[in-house]
């Protein structure tokens, strides 16, 4: 894979260009103030009755509705929820989006899946920071930054990747690593991590190992300790140096019960069901679901995250966390 550093990205690129930044939420909240301070020409595209514009205007920042925020701008990128991307472009962005413009993403999944269809006559390019909004803004402040993934869809201008680069230089990503990659490879590999291992595997993971505690007669408390509590511990150890250097930090019971019983749990028969799932994805399945979904006021979002809601971890794990006041800031 291609990495980029600090000296491939020149940030006169965007010198003297107007960026619109499309949305004020965690990624939107980054970018813009980063880009500010790295000294760029900076709007915020919100609607004129978000709740948002007094936090734009007290963080030093220019906003206008959506709209008008694109009519000028050089540079428009979009970060706003990804499921209603496709109506802001056609009611507000597409409209008045100018010849030669660059239409920025921080996800590929509109592009990628055809709700998004640009003209010709623009740059289409990603610039993807791989960490949430409030990293990406810490990370610049402290004087480094969060490696970006950029992706060029469409290259009008001939300056596509240009743009990208200098982009991602101003919210600080090429202070760590710019690396380059593919609209359907980040959409489709983002949109797997999350079903299948991060947040889908995971949460299934947990509630499978705590209801399996408390139907066997255990304290709901104990259950929750073993089964998310400590989750943070072994994922950080993780996160910091990988599996192995994980596996040096705990006991040689821990250590034997991990690699004998592991694959009794993450069966064939689960990586079977994770082909399937990537297979979902690929065949874009999963984003007519989704995108119908969204068309008919998701009825099955909000009937299992609600049930999901009420399943007993939440409620002993409010419990519990109340005891432990150091988990919330
Ligand atoms: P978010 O939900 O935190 O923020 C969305 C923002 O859009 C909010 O300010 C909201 O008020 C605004 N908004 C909603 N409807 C609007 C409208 N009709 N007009 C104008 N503004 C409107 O979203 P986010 O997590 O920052 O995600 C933005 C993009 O960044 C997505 O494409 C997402 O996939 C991508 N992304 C997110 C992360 C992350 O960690 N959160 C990481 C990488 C990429
Ligand atoms: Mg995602």
């Amino acid at each position: 894979m291609k990495v980029y550093y600090e000296n491939d990205a020149d940030i006169k690129h965007l010198k003297g260009k107007k960026i619109a930044v499309i949305g004020y939420g965690s990624q939107g909240n980054a970018h813009s103030n980063n880009l500010h301070e790295s000294g760029l020409d900076v709007v915020v595209g919100l609607r004129p009755d978000s709740p948002s514009i007094a936090k734009v205007k007290e963080a030093g920042l220019k906003t206008l509705p959506v709209g008008e925020a694109v009519k000028n701008a050089d540079v428009v990128m979009i970060l706003v929820p990804d499921e209603k991307q496709g109506d802001i472009y056609r009611e507000e962005i597409g409209p008045n989006l100018k010849k030669g413009a660059a239409l920025a993403f921080a996800h590929g999944f509109n592009i990628h899946f055809g709700q998004i269809v640009p003209p010709d006559n623009v740059d289409v390019i990603m610039i993807a920071p791989k960490g949430p909004g409030k990293l990406v803004r810490t990370t610049y402040q402290e004087g480094s930054g969060v490696p970006c993934l950029i992706a060029i869809h469409q290259d009008a201008t001939g300056h596509a990747k240009d743009v990208a680069l200098a982009y991602a230089k101003g919210i600080g990503g090429s202070r760590s690593g710019v690396i380059e990659t593919s609209f359907r490879e980040e959409t489709e590999t983002d949109l797997f991590g999350e079903q299948c291992v991060l947040c889908g595997g995971l949460s299934e993971l947990i509630k499978a190992g705590f209801d399996t505690l408390v139907d066997a007669g255990y304290a709901p408390e104990m259950a929750y300790f073993e089964c998310l509590h400590e989750v943070k511990l072994i994922t950080d150890l993780i996160h910091q140096g990988g599996i192995s250097y994980m596996r040096s930090y705990i006991s040689n019971t821990a250590k034997y019960g991990d690699i004998t019983r592991g694959k009794r749990i993450v069966t064939e028969e689960t990586r079977k069901e994770m082909k399937k799932i990537l297979e979902e994805i690929q065949s874009g399945n999963f984003a007519r679901e989704w995108m119908l979904e969204n068309k008919v006021n998701r009825p099955v979002f909000n009937a299992i995250l609600k049930r999901d809601a009420e399943h007993p971890i939440e409620k002993i794990g409010k419990k519990l966390r109340d005891m432990m006041k150091w988990i919330k800031k």
